[in-house]
């Protein structure tokens, strides 16, 4: 028989977990499928697992640079296989602090794959057998998405990896090429150069981190090469063959072909929604160019079931997933008449802030300057470098740049991108003034505190308006 639940949320990532918690909490009876750790892809094999990873290679990088800060140390060394066992430590220890939360909220968890048979009814299977059934009023599909793969560029797990085993690599390679400069590539070639792997970093596009602001792509080049990472812009992989000497890569730059030869090939080429083997058909459930289609409130095609995260598109960000994990539950709970529906709200892509943990790192939200201008919006454009910050100065990290983008006619903040130590933390001041519709004033008699990185967002923000102090 199958068990009976107000909402069933397929999925136990940041989204699936979230929505579930948030349901449970307006006093739904919540149900919770997952095929393999709770967490999802973002605490066992994403967001979580690569930042254990660069505090590692920034501690590294830092002990390389002590006689800045007055200290010297001899046989400066590291073991790779601890550094990797740590940061499937600090994974493990999160996605048990899951299962505790899915306890505490009264959540009860399925442990195995779950598949429509109609749109009120699942069954899940473990080992290819049907161990449950579960009917639900409401579904929340969570189910997130994988590694890209392209026919001809497959992945061996052996030389060529995704991102799963170049987080779980036995040794660190002499050298390595990362195919592909989102985040997600950008963050491993940080890492590999900064624990002392040769790196090479190829990108398709005119620039590296290409959803980012020309100029801060720009500086965060010039940045990275001075660290040593060699980056070819402009250029795609063709083909790779194995060799005695490693993988030689056939890259097309320009209408011509060179050949790299490295030890082993990240390939950081972008993600597909887990959209197959859910029986979506069963459930008329509609995909859209690879991903669920959702109305602003998460509904499907389908009226009672929800889609959030990865599986319903960009941005794939976790905090993303998990907003729309709370969006989804207010939604079904207002139908269910458990929570105000004047209430529910939907998300703004535009606030979704975008953030990159390299070293030194990028943090953005809304419009680039190219975005803006190409949107026809008259602008006025505000920077501050980190040379002229105080703190910056006193913590020995000079590098980098905040640049805000402000409506002319309006005054309404349209974006701000940053690049520099500490930015991924700094954001949110952006993001907290742009959903809050903040303005230049606002901004402008906002007290920051002193010394801070902070201060540098007060005197960008001034200096689109001519009024910056310190340069
Ligand atoms: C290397 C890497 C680094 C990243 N770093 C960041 C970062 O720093 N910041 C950030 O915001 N984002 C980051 N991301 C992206 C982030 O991990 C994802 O956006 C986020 O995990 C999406 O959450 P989700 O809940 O939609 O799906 P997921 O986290 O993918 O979770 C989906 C879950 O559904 C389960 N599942 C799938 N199908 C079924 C089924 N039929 N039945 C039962 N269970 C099923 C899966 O096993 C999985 O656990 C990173 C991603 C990668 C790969």
């Amino acid at each position: 028989m199958a068990k009976k639940f107000d909402l069933c949320v397929i999925g136990a990532g940041p989204g699936g977990y979230v929505s579930a918690i948030r349901a449970s909490q307006l006093g739904l009876k919540v149900a919770i499928v997952e095929a393999n750790h709770l967490g999802g892809i973002c605490l066992n094999w994403g967001c979580i697992p690569t930042k254990a990873l660069l505090r590692s290679s920034e501690i590294n990088h830092l002990l390389y640079n002590l006689d800045a800060f007055g200290f010297s140390a001899e046989k400066i060394k590291f073991d790779f296989t601890k550094i990797i066992e740590r940061s499937r430590a600090v994974s493990k220890k999160l996605s048990t602090g899951i299962a505790s939360l899915m306890k505490k909220n009264k959540i009860e968890v399925f442990d195995g794959y779950a598949k429509f048979l109609n749109a009120n009814k699942i069954s899940i299977s473990k080992d290819d057998k049907i161990i449950d059934e579960i009917e639900a009023q409401y579904f929340v599909i969570a189910t997130g998405a994988r590694a890209r793969i392209v026919k001809g560029l497959e992945p061996d797990g052996q030389d060529i990896w995704t991102y799963r085993e170049a987080m779980t690599a036995k040794e660190l390679p002499k050298s390595l090429l990362v195919v592909g400069s989102g985040a997600i590539g950008v963050e491993f070639a940080s890492f590999y150069r900064n624990m002392g792997s040769e790196v090479i970093l190829i990108e398709m596009a005119e620039n590296i981190l290409p959803v980012e602001d020309e100029e801060i792509s720009k500086l965060a080049r010039k940045s990275f090469e001075k660290q040593g990472i060699k980056i070819l812009t402009s250029a795609s992989l063709k083909s790779f063959k194995k060799s005695k000497e490693g993988v030689i890569a056939n890259i097309e730059i320009a209408g011509k072909t060179q050949e790299i030869v490295t030890q082993k090939v990240i390939m950081a080429i972008g993600i597909v929604a887990n959209v197959e083997n859910l029986g979506l058909e069963n459930a008329k459930v509609k995909v859209e160019q690879g991903r669920i289609e959702t109305d602003k409130y998460m509904c499907t095609s389908q009226a009672n079931i929800f889609a959030i995260g990865d599986v319903a598109g960009a941005p794939w960000l976790a905090h993303k997933a998990s907003h729309e994990g709370v969006v989804s539950a207010e939604k079904i709970a207002s139908l269910m008449n458990k929570y105000d529906s004047k209430k529910v709200h939907s998300i703004k892509k535009e606030n979704v802030p975008g953030c990159t943990y390299s070293m030194p790192q990028i943090a953005s939200i809304g419009l680039t300057e190219k975005k803006a201008k190409e949107a026809g919006r008259s602008i006025k454009v505000g920077r501050f470098p980190y040379l002229a910050n105080g703190k910056a100065i006193a913590m020995g990290e000079t590098e980098g740049l905040i640049k805000v983008i402000f409506d002319e006619k309006t005054s309404e903040l349209l974006g701000a991108h940053m690049f520099g130590a500490e930015v991924t933390e700094m954001i949110q001041g952006f993001v907290i003034a742009k959903q809050a519709e903040l303005t230049e004033e606002d901004l402008m008699q906002t007290i920051f505190a002193h010394p801070t990185m902070s201060e540098m967002m007060h005197e960008a923000v001034l200096d689109a308006y001519g009024k910056v102090v310190h340069i």
